[in-house]
């Protein structure tokens, strides 16, 4: 095979698996995930929590102001009825009297149900900032264990971008540019191998085909794949083709 064919093949290898490891370095790894998950669900248990008790504290002192302010006036109106000089002054204000009252009522029975929530809630929140003790020293071990592999990453992913220059000054530019786009349009690889496959029915010779979308590959473009390494592409996928040691032989 073409030397350039297998530099383009451990160029692409070098590539996916810089991503791979670049991917790992800024995600969390898979041994962590389930612990990170319940840390993320606890801290999201925890702000609800939080709300539901600021919530129910306000609406307490939006409450208390308002029986404060019923209480301001009732007493007003009370120190009024000495001074009221007929019968028809004296029902009006009896009336206010009632209506304030009343207002002082609802407004003390919110007041208690909004202390009861938010006692609720806070009797929750420090249940639940109990549990969350031990998962947060638990997520920290982790986190720290984590933080202890990133180096190696790190280095690994020194060592690919270094193969990765030394492979495209190997290469030729408009080699490395025409792979490079291939490889945009297909991330999960440019290349394909030729593939020798069964007829339907298993009748006359066998036939070549693209290990990716096994279009039809002439025998022709195979043996010029291997004879002269020149790059094709699949005329269908538009991968660039070539030949498995293993299938060097039978081409
Ligand atoms: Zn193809």
């Amino acid at each position: 095979m073409s030397q350039y064919l297998d530099t383009i093949l451990e160029l692409q290898r070098a590539l996916l698996d810089l991503k791979e490891a670049d991917k790992r370095l800024t995600g969390i790894p898979d041994w962590m995930r389930e612990l990170h998950e319940e840390h993320k669900a606890s801290l999201a248990e925890i702000s609800t929590l939080e709300e539901a008790a600021e919530v129910a504290a306000k609406e307490r002192r939006t409450a208390e102001a308002t029986t404060a302010d019923a209480q301001e006036k009732l007493k007003k109106y009370q120190q009024q009825i000495n001074k009221v000089s007929n019968q028809r002054e004296y029902g009006a204000l009896l009336q206010e009297i009632d209506t304030v009252k009343r207002q002082i009522t609802t407004s003390e029975e919110q007041a208690f149900s909004s202390l009861e929530r938010s006692e609720q809630a806070q009797k929750e929140l420090e249940a639940k900032r109990e549990a969350f003790r031990e998962l947060a020293d638990r997520y920290a071990a982790e986190t720290a264990r984590w933080e202890a592999e990133k180096p190696g990453i790190v280095e690994h992913i020194d060592t690919l971008k270094g193969r990765i220059a030394g492979y495209r000054e190997q290469l030729p530019k408009n080699v490395v540019s025409q792979f490079e786009r291939i490889l945009d349009r297909h991330p999960a690889g440019a290349m394909a191998p030729v593939r020798l496959m069964e007829r339907p029915g298993g009748k006359g010779p066998r036939e070549w085909h693209c290990g990716s979308c096994n279009y039809r590959v002439r025998p022709q473009v195979v043996v010029e794949i291997r004879n002269t390494g020149t790059m094709v592409q699949c005329e269908s996928c538009k991968r660039i083709l070539y030949l498995e040691p293993a299938e060097e032989a039978t081409a």
